[in-house]
């Protein structure tokens, strides 16, 4: 799977991987660490693939850059209106601008328009040449 992220990578021309940093979330979870166990080894299972992927993506070439999710699941891809009421469980709906989609699905929107933004801060610098962002 690992292998085939970055054969996608580098078919693709993408220079920068985007990653969720979980850190923030494990720490939370650690301190919960009772009640649920399961997510909190899921996290660390997590973790350890995206360590692998960074490192096979070096191999390649390709740089992985680790993304804050604080708020990728709250904020509006349409207005940028950040608010927790605006996710309901799995469900997405601006409370601004009536916006719907799948919650998971506008966080991995939001990290990948992070990743882009990261991107495009490399390439004003001259630090990167290539075209795509994969998130
Ligand atoms: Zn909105």
């Amino acid at each position: 799977m690992v292998t085939e992220i970055v054969k996608f990578a580098l078919e693709n021309n993408v220079s920068v991987i985007g990653l969720e940093d979980l850190t923030g979330i494990r720490d939370a979870t650690l301190k919960k660490v009772h009640k649920k166990r399961k997510h909190t080894h899921s996290s660390w299972a997590y973790r350890q693939l995206q360590t692998f992927i960074e490192y096979k993506a070096r191999e390649a070439g390709i740089l992985t850059h680790y993304i804050d999710p604080a708020y990728t699941s709250q904020t509006c891809i349409r207005c940028n209106h950040i608010s927790k009421n605006n996710r309901n469980r799995l469900s997405f709906e601006c409370e601004i601008c009536g916006y719907q989609n799948n919650a998971d699905l506008i966080g991995a929107m939001n990290i990948e328009h992070k990743t882009r933004d990261f991107r495009y801060i490399l390439e004003s610098q001259g630090s990167l040449s290539t075209a795509q962002t994969i998130a």
